[in-house]
């Protein structure tokens, strides 16, 4: 493509903050900046925007390569033998073990094309509902939570309530280092308002706890207990909306009798936490004009993840605190296109626009939207990613897709995971790295275009949209991949269904399949979005463009998407951690991320600042447990679970709990060895989202004694 001369909007593909960028020509490169106008991030930009450019230089696929065997080197094929291969083989699939044998693991990575145009191959075309993405690891347990609450996945607030809250509850998030620039607009609304109230719950100190007017540093895994908690107190104080609850809610009397059972001494014993704490976080909660929660993996990644995010919701219904601004439950999602995943359709048990694969009037619509027969699509939810495991483990998998992520360090129990993958026939690997941990599992790999290569949408946790242009070719023969989905769906027959002239093509189509859904872009166009900038769903055609532009909340009328059109209180209590600590593996580890680092650092392990930031990983320890332990900073320790064991130095810190650790998770075999956060990992799963349990298992610490 020609090179342009005027600076191209983009949207940083980093994290679902969803940042505005600017790539600004400089002669034959260009200089990466914040995006003024864009409403999300206001020029703002944290160092992984900043520096995203640098990533697109380094360890680049640019042509198909393939192999027979693991054991052998890679030959660089043609873009037709590749092809050729992959639709031989699901043919062959399809025909000898059915169309449930085929499986692809995807990624929030994608853009909403590339998602879109994966579901009509794989759940329309295929007819095997066995799509999956990282998000099964990152947010499922949110839009389980948002379903049973309100009928409806989609997180009800917009960014501007966070300069509209009195008082900011963040649960299970390290804003501050993991969605940074949604953290500076509230922390520099938290310094300019001295009433605004920030409570952050966290078992460990972090940069967002440090700042915190409360921090509740409670044990892992009791965030219900302090949820109910918390509930007991604005009941007891009076501190309900009673019109709210009469009018828009069902289950209260429910739980006003499981409350009953959260006394305050009970819960602060059982939190770890100070009576008196947890009186000020309900005395913050009751006092509050406006009360914002944002949650993230440390309520989602649980066994009782879906629980956790609905008992957090339970305390915005007791309070009417939704639907107006400053105030709602916020679930922040980790990928740049989550949330467009979760709109496309890119969950297994899910089809484009909020849709489900197990109602016969949603596959109908989308079948006939398609023009493909009744009956096509599958009635099954398909398999979830770590029933994709399961299913390499029985043999029960003949084609294996895995297309922008990096399952070789994310999974849990990564040992098993990766035992696995060898036993899968055939994997295909679809990526814009080598070599990743990944790469070195598959069969056949497919070069994919990357961010600043190919032009698509993304929504973050907003949910707005903003339209990321190409403006830089990719690398050899790289191809965007909802190109590569469109090339195989049409070499398998389905040429009319994949007949798109350009992405802008693509997202019309998918638009007008969402229309009068919740999650409705019907009035978006990749037109529309250059002209106007980024905006927020629903945005249903005929809106005007000062409609557009509006910033949006979801259940303003207290109207909710369920069958009686309330808002449902959930009646739970928990379980506790899926494998709590005993005299073995006396240690509760957490699991999280540094600022700087980005997921399995298949980008940021390749810019040189990032790796000067963050070069190693680490254990946190308190000192009270070092001590015990005999160890001083900087000792080695081998760090075991009952699945596997990892060597590392230990930081030793008070910001951590007694008895609780942390490792980042960022780091695979390919940038330290024995240091795979998930090695020690479990895949136990919530039972309602399927999402893993990644932020607790039970380990022990032994010193590394050098021999
Ligand atoms: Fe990118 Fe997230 Fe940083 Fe914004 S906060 S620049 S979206 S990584």
């Amino acid at each position: 493509m020609s090179p342009p001369t005027e600076p191209v909007a983009s949207l940083c593909p980093y994290c679902g903050v969803g940042c505005g960028l600017e790539a600004v020509p400089q002669g034959t490169t260009f200089k990466i900046r914040g995006d003024r106008q864009h409403p999300s991030s206001q020029g703002m930009v944290c160092v992984k925007g900043a520096t995203i450019l640098e990533s697109m230089e380094r360890d680049r696929l640019a042509y198909p390569l393939w192999r027979e065997r693991l054991d052998q080197p890679f030959t660089v094929i043609s873009w037709d033998e590749a092809i050729t291969r992959l639709v031989q083989r699901l043919q062959w699939v399809r025909r000898e073990q059915g169309a449930d044998a085929i499986c692809m693991y995807g990624s929030g990575q994608f853009q909403t094309e590339d998602y879109y145009v994966a579901q009509k191959l794989i759940k329309g075309c295929l007819g095997t509902n066995n799509f999956d993405a990282n998000s099964r690891l990152c947010m499922s347990s949110a839009v389980s939570a948002y379903m049973g609450s309100f009928g409806a996945d989609g997180p009800p607030c917009c960014y501007d309530d966070l300069e509209a809250t009195d008082c900011a509850f963040l649960i299970g998030t390290n804003t501050a280092e993991c969605h940074p620039i949604v953290f500076n607009r509230l922390r520099n609304h938290h310094k300019r308002h001295r009433h605004v109230k920030l409570i952050v719950v966290d078992p460990r100190r972090t940069p967002t706890a440090e700042v915190a007017d409360l921090h509740l540093a409670i044990h892992p895994g009791t965030d219900i207990d302090l949820c109910h908690g918390i509930g007991h107190l604005l009941l007891k104080w009076g501190h309900f909306d009673a019109e709210f609850i009469e009018e828009c809610t069902h289950g209260f009397a429910d739980y006003v009798k499981l409350l009953e059972g959260y006394p305050p001494e009970w819960v602060a014993d059982r939190c770890g936490i100070a009576q008196s704490d947890l009186e000020q976080a309900a005395r913050y909660w009751g006092h509050a004009q406006a009360v914002l929660s944002l949650w993230s993996m440390g309520i989602n990644q649980s066994a009782e993840g879906t629980a956790k995010a609905r008992c957090l919701i339970n305390l915005h219904l007791l309070t009417g605190q939704i639907g107006r601004p400053g105030s709602g439950p916020f679930s922040l999602t980790g990928q740049p296109n989550a949330m467009g995943g979760r709109e496309a359709g890119g969950l297994s048990h899910l089809l484009p626009g909020y849709r489900h694969v197990t109602n016969p009037r949603h596959r109908q619509e989308v079948e006939d939207f398609w023009g493909l027969p009744r009956g096509q699509i599958s009635d099954r939810p398909g398999r979830t990613a770590w029933q994709m495991v399961e299913g390499l483990e029985r043999g029960e998998i003949g084609l294996f897709w895995i297309a922008a992520t990096n399952p070789a360090v994310s999974f849990p129990h990564l040992e098993r995971a990766k035992a696995a993958f060898l036993k899968s026939p055939f994997t295909v690997y679809q990526d814009a790295y080598f070599p990743t941990e990944t790469a070195a599992y598959a069969h056949l790999i497919l070069p994919a275009a990357q961010w600043s290569e190919k032009t698509g949408v993304m929504t973050n946790s907003e949910r707005r949209v903003t339209l990321a242009r190409a403006f830089r070719s990719p690398p050899g023969l790289a191809r965007a991949d909802w190109e590569i989905f469109a090339e195989v769906g049409r070499r398998l027959g389905y040429g009319r269904l994949f007949d798109f002239a350009d992405a802008a093509a693509v997202y019309a189509e998918f638009a007008q399949l969402t229309a009068g859904r919740p999650c409705d872009h019907s009035g978006l166009s990749h037109e529309r979005l250059a002209r106007l900038g980024a905006l927020q769903w629903p945005c249903p055609a005929g809106c005007s463009d000062d409609e557009a532009r509006a910033p949006k909340r979801l259940y303003t009328d207290w109207r909710f998407a369920t069958a009686d059109g309330r808002a449902h209180f959930c009646v739970e209590h928990s379980h506790g951690v899926a494998e709590p600590t005993d005299a073995v593996y006396a240690f509760t580890l957490t699991t999280g991320r540094l600022y700087g680092h980005w997921h399995t650092q298949t980008r940021t392990g390749r810019i040189a600042k990032i790796q000067k930031m963050h070069p190693d990983p680490f254990l946190e320890i308190h000192p009270t447990d070092a001590a015990n332990l005999h160890l001083n900073d900087g000792d080695w320790v081998e760090v075991r679970s009952r699945r596997g064991v990892i060597c590392l130095p230990i930081m030793i810190t008070r910001s951590i709990r007694p008895g609780t650790l942390f490792v980042p998770m960022h780091w695979g075999f390919l940038f330290a060895e024995r240091a795979e956060a998930n090695q020690l990992t479990h895949p136990t799963a919530c039972p309602k989202s399927h999402q893993p349990e990644l932020k607790a298992c039970a380990v022990q610490v032994l010193p590394l004694r050098l021999r």
